[in-house]
């Protein structure tokens, strides 16, 4: 076994056609010095195959077998900046994780590292946003087997590849898509709802962080090479966790498409609903915001015309936006010769939605349902949407390519979403925060 030692100033050594590129890490509490890498071809984290040393817990930044290191890429001449010794011991911190053990029980652990499957990687993560569906998790309004890593929106960098085919990855900026369907595992044979293409429904599925799979509140993580997309170097650390919200936001255009002109109202601008209106304006159509207090400070920074409709005052505690307000079902006819909007995107979060957006949907336009409460709707009058001929819609997730295209055509300052950052042994607080509303981001590495 090989072990490579930081030497001052040094970086990688060439060993035989490999070329080994590593990191430290000085203490647990976050104070690491990082060797950079940047060529996506390098090893930053050189290890024994799919199944070695990192695999079984006796981890090592720069372990390798004697012979074993694979990486036979292009033979760099560099400056050395790391010797290695053979036999030294391991030492390499395991990984720390915010562990949810039951609802609002939060550990940080330091955990084993897990085992790569076949077709796995292991990234560092560097942040990783609090979703909604985190929160819905961690109060145990949305319930899902226990203990769990959450966390399914993040960004990271490959430290660890279990196949040869995917040493490329190795050293890259990455986020993943949270579905971990047959494809993305490698397995030889698709599930029917794969095989139909329809691979975010895949029978078999684990989503990342939620169900069947830990996430990314934590120092590293595993996942699936084929989940991974390369962030580009416009997106930073922060905004690339808003890459799974957005890709979630331009799903409802994917199933729903709007024309330019068309009339969008999106009830409930929070996080989700912000990014949908703006993804709607960008795509030509005159939208209406409704939201409460904080959507206008939410959008502000992003200087597009959207039309906010405050309703707050006009709330009734438990049952938010049950009717549309008058205010509002006016404004919508106003700007629509009185038939009401194409499209309305319900995402405010609550069942009540619903009814509100048939309200304001014209004949024969779309109600693009967002919101999961989880619970049933309580009143819902299918009359109305059989009668005016309205497209109900749901939808979940979105291509995370088709989101980073859609960035670098319309570039978005994302990051002024997120509110505050939380070191990750304050994951708990960063849950009641974003408990209470707004975008919060944990720093993990
Ligand atoms: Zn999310
Ligand atoms: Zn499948």
């Amino acid at each position: 076994m090989v072990r490579c030692d930081l030497a001052d100033g040094a970086r990688d050594v060439l060993v035989g056609e490999a070329v080994v590129v590593n990191e430290r890490r000085e203490d647990r509490d976050g104070e690491r010095e990082h060797a950079e890498q940047r060529d996506p071809g390098l090893d930053p984290f050189p290890h024994e195959g799919p199944h070695g040393a990192e695999a079984n817990g006796q981890s090592r930044a720069c372990q390798r077998t004697p012979g074993g290191f694979a990486n036979a890429g292009p033979v760099r001449k560099r400056r050395p900046r790391w010797t290695c010794t053979i036999g030294a011991e391991d030492e390499a911190p395991m990984p720390n994780a915010a562990v949810l053990l039951a609802p609002r029980e939060l550990r940080l652990e330091v955990r084993p590292r897990a085992a790569l499957a076949h077709a796995d990687v292991r990234a560092r993560v560097r942040r990783a946003g609090v979703c909604g569906t985190d929160v819905a998790i961690y109060r145990g309004d949305y319930r899902v087997p226990l203990p769990r890593v959450l966390g399914h929106e993040w960004s990271g960098e490959v430290i660890e590849v279990a196949r040869r085919d995917d040493e490329t990855w190795l050293g890259r900026r990455v986020t993943a898509e949270i579905n971990r369907h047959c494809a993305a595992r490698g397995e030889a044979a698709l599930c029917p709802l794969c095989a139909r293409a329809l691979p975010t429904h895949c029978a078999t599925r684990a989503v990342t962080g939620i169900v069947g799979a830990d996430g990314a509140f934590a120092e590293e993580i595993v996942v699936p090479a084929g989940t991974l997309v390369a962030l580009p170097e416009s997106l930073d650390d922060d905004a690339a966790v808003l890459v799974e919200p957005f890709a979630a936001a331009l799903q409802v255009f994917a199933l729903s498409p709007v024309a330019p002109g068309e009339l969008v109202v999106v009830l409930g601008a929070g996080r989700l609903g912000a990014l949908i209106a703006l993804v709607a304006e960008r795509l030509g159509a005159r939208v209406v915001a409704v939201g409460r207090g904080r959507t206008r400070q939410r959008l502000a920074p992003f200087g597009v015309p959207v039309e906010l409709a405050d309703v707050a005052a006009r709330i009734v505690p438990d049952d938010p936006l049950a009717a549309a307000p008058s205010a509002l079902l006016e404004r919508v006819r106003a700007l629509s010769d009185g038939v009401g909007a194409d499209l309305v995107v319900e995402a405010t979060g609550r069942a009540e939605g619903l009814a509100t957006a048939l309200d304001l949907v014209r004949p024969r336009g779309t109600v693009a349902l967002k919101s999961t409460p989880g619970r049933p709707v309580a009143r819902f009058d299918l009359t109305r949407a059989v009668v005016n001929e309205v497209r109900l819609q749901g939808s979940r997730c979105g291509s995370f390519a088709e989101a980073l295209a859609f960035l670098e055509r319309h570039p978005l300052p994302l990051d002024a979403l997120i509110e505050a950052s939380f070191p990750l042994a304050e994951a708990g607080r960063a849950l009641d925060e974003a408990a209470l509303g707004g975008k919060f981001v944990l720093e993990c590495g």
